[in-house]
């Protein structure tokens, strides 16, 4: 799904299964289809009712787990992660689930957010002897839950969620009993769904950041894990409760522009209904006399259908992707222009070739890409290419669980509409509105449910973790 460059990247996805004999096995299987969401490490950690084992390594989830590895998390019920880092630098230490042996026993853990007050809470443990195993803000929870008063683990774990602050959809499993929960701004998708069980035997519980995992072990989907809301699965049943009163929604919008599968349900809506109402009302505002509709790869097809069908221009691969890019690769000493770029794109010369092409992509965060971009296009010979970008300009990082570049970094913090235009050397640049955004997202006018703090600067939480945002020398190039 990710481009992989000059895009903001994914965060993290999560997957928990309860009741089910071969819950790591289904793990693994929804860990497969939520890769797009972290790719840098991926691990699982289940139960069998006694003791807690646990699995995890660097790499695809495919590189980590085979039949070995995964006998290795025997049990009923097991949580799972895949991660890209957000917080917390990016190696085997850091891989989640985390798991650790405290007062209140045995406890593995996954995360998928940014915590904004971590740092503020990690000093004053430290200060009071406490010694943290990673660097992930995750850790924060169990030291929460460590020092928390209530005897049992789920009045632990909501007096934990009641201190932290920010994005945060996690999952967690004890010995006896596996747990979902959703900050009460409800950043970052969670929804539940349940495996219909065998005659005569139970159903069982299935939990995951995005509702594709679902399809691919034959879950059904119930609902969303509702802001505030804890979800308690053990031998008494499955149990709701509310840690904290739902607040202000801030269900993050950029899920719906570029991270999630079109065929997910986020937040209750279609990603692929979403995504191409965002193409049709693109075309609306800014409509453009062109020959072809050109989608940039994956992201930008979707919404470059609504954009065709709404025009009536024909929709043309024109940009073909190689989806068999490693990290790195060995570049010819004779230097290739757009080398980068080209690796992983390539122009269509044969539909490009004197037309007038309009081109539809999700986002510009440097601008760099979609400049390469457009000049392999020119060299093919385009007569015009309009670049059209189905979110507004992107102007600020996101606190909340997104890797993105320092504010200095994203063009349209710095650079007009024309400005960025001209840098990318398009014939004409337009960006949707934020209001045809939010309407493309079915929100409701008088009442935001969704963040939209990169578009506008203006963010959600009364403070933000500046210790988040990593040095600049350290923000991977286009
Ligand atoms: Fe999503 Fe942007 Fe809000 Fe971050 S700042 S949660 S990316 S909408």
């Amino acid at each position: 799904m990710s481009s992989g460059f000059d895009k903001f990247k994914d965060e993290c996805g999560v997957v928990a299964i309860y009741d089910h004999p071969e819950a790591a096995k289904l793990c693994y299987l929804g860990l497969h289809a939520l890769q797009h969401r972290g790719q840098e490490s991926a691990g699982i950690a289940a139960s069998d009712g006694n003791s807690i084992n646990a699995y995890k390594a660097m790499g695809l989830v495919s590189d980590v787990f085979n039949e070995e590895t995964l006998a290795r998390v025997p049990g009923r019920f097991a949580i799972g992660h895949t991660r890209y880092s957000t917080a917390g630098d990016s190696a085997l230490l850091n891989a989640q689930p985390i798991v650790v042996d405290c007062n209140k026993g045995r406890v593995a853990i996954a995360h998928n957010g940014n915590l904004v007050n971590a740092a503020d809470l990690r000093q004053r443990f430290e200060r009071n002897g406490s010694i943290f195993q990673t660097n992930a803000d995750t850790e924060i929870v169990l030291h929460l839950i460590a020092q928390s008063r209530e005897h049992t683990i789920p009045d632990a774990l909501a007096d934990a969620l009641r201190r932290i602050e920010g994005a945060f959809s996690l999952v967690m499993v004890t010995a006896n009993h596996l747990f979902a929960a959703r900050d009460p701004r409800g950043f970052r998708p969670l929804a539940l769904g349940r495996i219909p069980g065998a005659e005569g035997q139970r159903d069982a519980i299935a939990i995951a950041s995005e509702t594709c995992a679902f399809d691919l072990i034959g879950a059904r989907y119930e609902r969303d894990v509702k802001p505030g809301e804890l979800v308690v699965c053990g031998a008494e049943g499955v149990q709701s409760r509310y840690f904290a009163p739902s607040a202000q929604q801030a269900n993050c919008i950029f899920e719906h522009v570029y991270f999630s599968r079109p065929d997910s349900l986020i937040f209750g809506l279609s990603v692929q209904k979403s995504r191409e109402e965002m193409g049709y009302q693109l075309a609306r505002e800014s409509p453009v006399e062109a020959d072809i509709v050109v989608p940039v790869p994956d992201s930008g097809v979707t919404a470059a259908l609504g954009y065709a069908r709404q025009s009536g221009l024909p929709l043309q691969f024109g940009l073909i992707r190689n989806h068999y890019v490693g990290r790195t690769f060995i570049e010819p000493s004779q230097k290739v222009r757009d080398f980068g770029v080209k690796l992983k794109l390539n122009p269509v010369r044969e539909l490009l070739q004197g037309r007038k092409v309009v081109l539809v992509d999700d986002s510009i965060v440097r601008g760099t890409t979609s400049r390469k971009i457009v000049r392999m296009m020119r060299s093919c010979g385009a007569a015009e290419i309009h670049v059209r970008i189905s979110c507004p300009p992107t102007i600020a990082p996101c606190y909340y669980g997104v890797d993105t570049p320092e504010r200095r970094q994203l063009i349209a913090a710095s650079k007009t509409v024309e400005e960025i235009r001209e840098f990318i050397g398009a014939d004409s640049l337009s960006f949707l509105s934020l209001e045809g955004l939010r309407a493309a997202c079915f929100d409701d006018p008088a009442q935001t449910r969704y963040c939209t703090s990169c578009y506008t600067g203006k963010y959600p939480t009364d403070f933000v973790d500046l210790h988040r945002i990593r040095p600049a020398e350290t923000v991977p190039a286009d």
